[in-house]
This record gives C-alpha cells, sequence and structure tokens, in this order.
C-alpha cells in the first residue's frame, strides 16, 4: 500500500466512525462502543479524581453503645425462623474488646441474644463475663406463640435488656410457623408480649420491613441492583409478601396500641429513604426512637436533610451499625475498626463524598455520603445518652 492508499482508507475508517455516530447508527465492530465488549457493571470501579478534605476519625469523641450488633445468631434457623434455643458465636470477647477499646465503644449491645438456654449462655459469656461492655437483647421463641408474655417474662430475670423482633414478624414467620399464611406484625396474639415488656421496662427493638427498593423488580431501574444480584434472597418483591407500605402500617398499630411499651425503631425506622415518613411517625409515638444501623449510606446522601432530622430528634435518635463479627460478604456491617471509623467521620466531620462502607463497590446502591458535622452537644446524646435512658444503663 503507497502512502497516498494509505491516507485515503484512514480518512475513509475515519468518516464511517463519525458517520455512525452522527446518524446514530451501531458502531463498527471493535470499536470501544460495541456493546457485546462493553464493561460489565461488576467490573466497574471508578477511582474519584475529586480531591477534598479527608478528616480520618480514629476514636468517637465520646464513649459509645452500640445498640445494634450481632454477637450471636440463631444456629438453626428454618425457613427463616429460629426454631431452637442453640446458638452460634460470631466472636469471642476478647476479640470484641480490642476493638471496642480502640474505637472508645463502651458498650455492645447484642440483639440477637435469642431465648431460653441459649440467652442464658450468651449472657453469661459476654455480659456476666464483662460487665457494661456487653448486653443482651432475648428474642421471641416463635414456636411458642400464646405463651410468650411468660417466655418474656423467664428471660428478664434471666438478664435480657430488652426485645429484639426481627423482619421475621411480618416477612417469614407463618400460621404454621414455617408454613401456610404469613403472620401479620399486629396480630392480636402478640398483645401481651408488647404489654410485658412495657410492664417489665424492656423496650422492643423492631425491625419490620427493608430497604424500599427490596420491594421492587431487581431489574437495570432498581438502586439497589448489585446488592439484589449479590443476595437474592433479600429481595421480597412479588409471591405473597405485603408492601413496604403494608408493614409499617401493621407496626404502626402495634405501636400506637402499646403506649407503655417502648419502641426502638431499628435502621431509621425502617425508612431511611423517607425522613419525612420518619418524623411524622416520631411527631405522632412519643414511646418510638430509632437507630441508625445499617442506613449511614442512607442518611449520608441527604446530609442536609438528615441534619435537621438529627437536630429536630436529637433526643430520640440511637448510636448503632448492625456489626456483625466476620461478616465479609455485608461489608456494611463487617466489625472492623474501618466500619466504626465512617459512622464517627459521617457523625463528626463535614467532609464530602466518601464511601460509607470498607469496599471497592459501594455494597449498598452506588453512591457516596458527606458528613453531618454534628456539634458535641447532639453528638453526646446520639453516642451514649440515649440509648442509655431508652435502655436504662448507667453511664
Ligand atoms: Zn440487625
Amino acid at each position: 500500500m503507497n502512502r497516498r492508499q494509505l491516507l485515503y482508507s484512514t480518512g475513509l475508517t475515519m468518516m464511517s466512525g463519525t458517520m455512525a455516530r452522527a446518524t446514530g447508527a451501531a458502531p463498527s465492530a471493535g470499536s470501544t462502543n460495541d456493546r457485546s465488549q462493553a464493561l460489565r457493571l461488576a467490573d466497574y470501579e471508578p477511582t474519584s479524581m475529586l480531591q477534598v478534605k479527608e478528616t480520618p476519625v480514629a476514636r468517637a469523641r465520646f464513649p459509645v453503645i452500640d445498640v445494634h450488633t450481632h454477637i450471636s445468631i440463631p444456629a438453626h434457623l428454618e425457613n427463616g425462623v429460629a426454631i431452637a434455643p442453640e446458638r452460634q458465636y460470631l466472636a469471642g470477647p476478647e476479640e470484641l474488646l480490642s476493638v471496642m477499646d480502640r474505637k472508645n465503644i463502651r458498650s455492645m449491645v447484642n440483639l440477637t441474644g435469642g431465648f431460653d438456654h441459649g440467652l442464658t449462655e450468651s449472657v453469661k459469656r459476654y455480659d456476666r463475663a464483662h460487665p457494661d461492655r456487653f448486653y443482651t437483647l432475648t428474642e421471641p421463641s416463635y414456636p411458642l406463640f400464646l405463651k410468650q408474655a411468660d417466655a418474656i417474662e423467664q428471660a428478664h430475670k434471666n438478664g435480657a435488656r430488652g426485645l429484639k423482633i426481627m423482619k421475621t414478624l411480618g416477612l417469614y414467620l407463618r400460621s404454621n410457623i414455617t408454613s401456610g399464611t404469613l403472620v401479620q406484625i399486629d396480630d392480636p396474639r402478640f398483645d401481651s408480649m408488647w404489654d410485658a415488656c412495657g410492664q417489665l421496662n424492656m423496650p422492643v427493638a423492631i425491625h419490620v420491613s427493608d430497604p424500599v427498593a427490596f420491594f421492587m423488580p431487581t431489574d437495570r431501574f432498581n438502586e439497589r441492583y448489585e446488592e439484589l444480584s449479590n443476595h437474592p434472597d433479600w429481595s421480597f418483591h412479588g409471591g405473597d409478601f405485603p408492601s413496604n407500605a403494608e408493614l409499617l402500617q401493621a407496626r404502626n398499630r402495634v405501636i400506637a396500641r402499646h403506649p407503655k411499651t417502648r419502641f426502638i425503631v431499628l435502621h431509621v425506622g425502617n425508612f431511611a429513604e423517607n425522613l419525612g415518613n420518619v418524623a411524622e411517625n416520631l411527631d405522632r409515638f412519643s414511646n418510638m426512637t430509632v437507630d441508625i444501623a445499617a442506613r449511614v449510606g442512607e442518611l449520608g446522601r441527604q446530609p442536609r436533610t438528615a441534619r435537621a432530622f438529627f437536630d429536630k430528634y436529637q433526643d430520640r435518635v440511637l448510636f448503632g451499625t448492625d456489626a456483625t463479627p466476620h461478616g465479609d460478604d455485608v461489608p456494611q456491617q463487617n466489625f472492623t475498626d474501618k466500619l466504626y471509623e465512617i459512622y464517627y467521620r459521617f457523625l463528626e466531620t463535614d467532609d464530602e463524598y466518601f464511601d460509607y462502607a470498607p469496599a471497592s463497590v459501594p455494597p449498598q446502591g452506588r453512591w457516596r455520603i458527606y458528613g453531618i458535622n454534628l456539634p458535641e452537644s447532639i453528638l453526646r446524646k446520639v453516642y451514649n445518652q440515649n440509648a442509655a435512658r431508652e435502655l436504662h444503663l448507667s453511664v
């Protein structure tokens, strides 16, 4: 090929590329726009070019009570329901205490302490062995159903500080425990259980529903598409599942019917995507507080709304993380120094556009967060005073 031919062919190639773009025709094979060779979403890990201030916060400014952790979990689950008291322990106290001491965590509240002899053993291993560093909550023994109130009283005697309700209620528990129709959150058979908690001064830490996106189809419009693809069993779309709104309404009926029982509604009232709704409920129910566990990603992507929320409800927001030791498949909950540093940075600084979880791809949706720079008076309440009041702890 002589030089002239070369120029001619190159010119044509360039021109055909330009034409294709101008007319919107499919790009030629081998071009970087070729869809068949497009970068897969799973492989996309963009590095931010933004140069902004970074303020590492190695220790919380005040001692922390983490009201939402999972140190023990049920050893036997059937269709999402714990059917036996035996527990599995995710980490021993020594391993936990070393992180706690570094991060200024005074206490961890293990929500999933279970019931019966599983609970007794959890309390003995953690609470009794290390007073004020660990507190344990009990959980309903769902196979008992009607005799729940007695079980709660016994759990209280055995050292349980409160009752934890998982999303089992509303999304897994069925009329025959693991089969049949779903049991409603406000099923009157549980009324004596809620009342018992009120009488015994045991707060109810309640998780119903889940992020709204978990109730939508797992498709290209879903903002948590990658999270749901990684955990397909977290989707509550279709089947006989109620909607997010129906679950929250049933929960609200329970809170309204039991004004003497205190409810810590976990994960920012389980509607961090809509702080207006959470605020409405806090205004309606004086027996309701919220924690912020596993929702720093939601709060931090709406920093101005979140800051106004913390200002207004500073006496009703509790620090929690959902920390799970060795939770490697859930980076937003994995109990490590890094997890706490992110929460502290969110609460204490005005840093911009940082990761809400220690992971190469944001695990709960592809966005980053902004700090809300709380003043010391609010930090004290959120880090420990509100939790101490609700759980009757001395600080
Ligand atoms: Zn949790």
